[in-house]
């Protein structure tokens, strides 16, 4: 929960200026407005899933979208369930927005998904373990030279001597090393780490991890950073 130095997840991910939305919970319109984002910059949303501190702030966002003139269509990838709280929201307090969503639902239990595609980048989601459907994403970057038209000797996708740069998502989820091929070969690794490690039965419970099993997942991923966030509100 939200606490007086902390807000609920969040993130705006800018791959070569093409803005993702990834998670938005309650606040997120006045976070983006505090860093001097356009609110109408944001192409597409990512939803790992719908509990309130992932998810309670998208109909709000969306609305003042409309009241700020947006006209371009608006892509929303989220678990299945998503389009309808969005709809029933809208339909019964009167609410409507003038531009088109489109919503991409999930509703898979294994491997990894193409649930978006674009001329920046390409988006990859995954189900990772949690008490409702969850999933993790990989954002992968469409490296720039990859439009002009290789040449011998050129590896035709990504810069020479470098490959595209990976940012993969993965919050809330409890430990498994099952999870760690989808995190493989990433750039940055953003992981949740909700209790530290004395609370280690609390965090089984409640299908989140450690700090320690955070760590542990990254030592076995590799990632070049790890990143990590959704830390409970028992710490300062
Ligand atoms: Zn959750
Ligand atoms: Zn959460």
């Amino acid at each position: 929960m939200p606490t007086g130095r902390r807000r609920c997840s969040a993130q705006v991910v800018n791959v070569n200026g093409f803005k993702l939305l990834l998670d938005c919970a309650e606040g997120t319109q006045d976070r983006i407005r505090q860093h001097h984002l356009k609110l109408q910059s944001l192409g597409t949303v990512l939803i790992s899933h719908l509990h309130g501190d992932h998810f309670f702030g998208l109909a709000p966002l969306l609305s003042t979208m409309h009241l700020c003139g947006r006209t371009e269509p608006m892509t929303i990838v989220a678990p299945k369930g998503a389009k309808e709280v969005i709809e029933t929201t809208f339909a019964l307090t009167g609410n409507h927005v003038g531009y088109e969503l489109n919503f991409i639902e999930m509703d898979f239990s294994e491997g990894l998904h193409r649930v978006f595609e674009g001329k920046r980048c390409t988006v990859d989601a995954f189900p990772i373990l949690h008490s409702v459907p969850t999933y993790g994403f990989r954002i992968t970057e469409v490296p720039r030279s990859s439009n002009s038209s290789p040449v011998l000797g050129e590896v035709p996708a990504g810069r020479r001597g470098s490959s595209p740069r990976v940012y993969t998502y993965c919050c809330d989820t409890a430990y498994s090393e099952d999870l760690v091929p989808f995190m493989r070969d990433s750039s940055l690794l953003c992981l949740e780490c909700t209790f530290a490690d004395d609370l280690a039965d609390l965090a089984r419970e409640r299908q989140h991890l450690t700090a320690g099993q955070a760590a542990r997942l990254a030592t076995l991923a590799e990632p070049k950073q790890l990143m990590l966030t959704h830390i409970s509100a028992r710490y300062k």
